[in-house]
């Protein structure tokens, strides 16, 4: 049985102040919801912040990126240690917004994700086609390239830690939710290249969220589908009781 997730990103939303008063009026709203791990995605400079405010709750704080490097002269740039440091116990990689605006390749994601796992940070990881792609029928190539480049050399136990999220890009943002049976098959596909790629065990082990604008009026068709683990949500985690109405379907 796998644990459900249920993961917000808050993208480049919200100060300080903001995320400590999400997080104390999230608490209260998720305190009876132990069958899933709640976790949020706060910006760099709310971490702290998100962090302080979610003490005595199971809500996890992810950040969003990171650098693979230890340190070094990356101007701009997050390393884990700093990540580890501000209290964040997740990060989510690979996300099409990073893919597409700013260049990130599944070179630089295997890589920031082998970082994040000797940090022992656990890492959400973002794949998902466009719609271009899907139209082109490319869909199995696209999520292929992504799942075997961007988990290239782990060994078995290093992808046991990770979560993965199906986001087709189409989806994110746009209203435009996959259907249950789409993100289904989708998810099917990446649980096959999971057993080709490491064993049956650890692929039935893993866990794959949807992401591509789940809203709390879609969250039951979608969790009822045994293939779909959970969810990352965008716009929709920037409220407090919307974010708690998904948690609590
Ligand atoms: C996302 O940012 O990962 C996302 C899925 O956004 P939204 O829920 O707004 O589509």
């Amino acid at each position: 049985m796998r644990r459900p997730v249920i993961a917000g990103n808050w993208k480049m939303f919200k100060t300080q102040a903001e995320a400590r008063a999400f997080v104390i009026a999230l608490k209260p709203l998720v305190a009876n919801s132990g069958y899933c791990d709640i976790v949020i995605g706060a910006p760099f400079t709310a971490l702290a912040a998100a962090v302080d405010a979610a003490r005595g709750s199971t809500i996890g704080i992810a950040a969003q990126n990171m650098h693979w490097e230890k340190e070094g002269a990356f101007t701009g740039e997050i390393s884990t240690r700093m990540l580890v440091d501000a209290g964040c116990s997740y990060v989510i990689l690979g996300h099409s917004e990073r893919r597409q605006f700013f260049g990130e390749t599944n070179y630089m994601v295997n890589q920031k994700i082998k970082a994040a796992l000797d940090a022992d940070l656990t890492p959400i990881v973002c794949v998902g086609e466009l719609n271009s792609e899907r139209q082109a029928r490319l869909t199995e190539r696209v999520l292929s390239q992504q799942f075997q480049e961007g988990f290239a050399s782990l060994t078995a136990e290093q992808f046991s830690r990770i979560i993965l999220a199906y986001e087709p890009v189409w989806a994110i943002g746009t209203g435009n939710t996959a259907t249950p049976e789409m993100a289904s098959e989708a998810h099917r596909l990446l649980r096959g290249l999971a057993v080709a790629m490491f064993s049956m065990e650890r692929a039935a082990a893993l866990r794959i969220l949807y992401g591509g604008s789940v809203k709390p009026d879609n969250i039951k068709g979608l969790m009822a589908q045994v293939e779909i683990d959970g969810a990352l949500v965008g716009g929709a985690s920037l409220d407090a009781n919307s974010f708690a109405s998904i948690v609590n379907f």
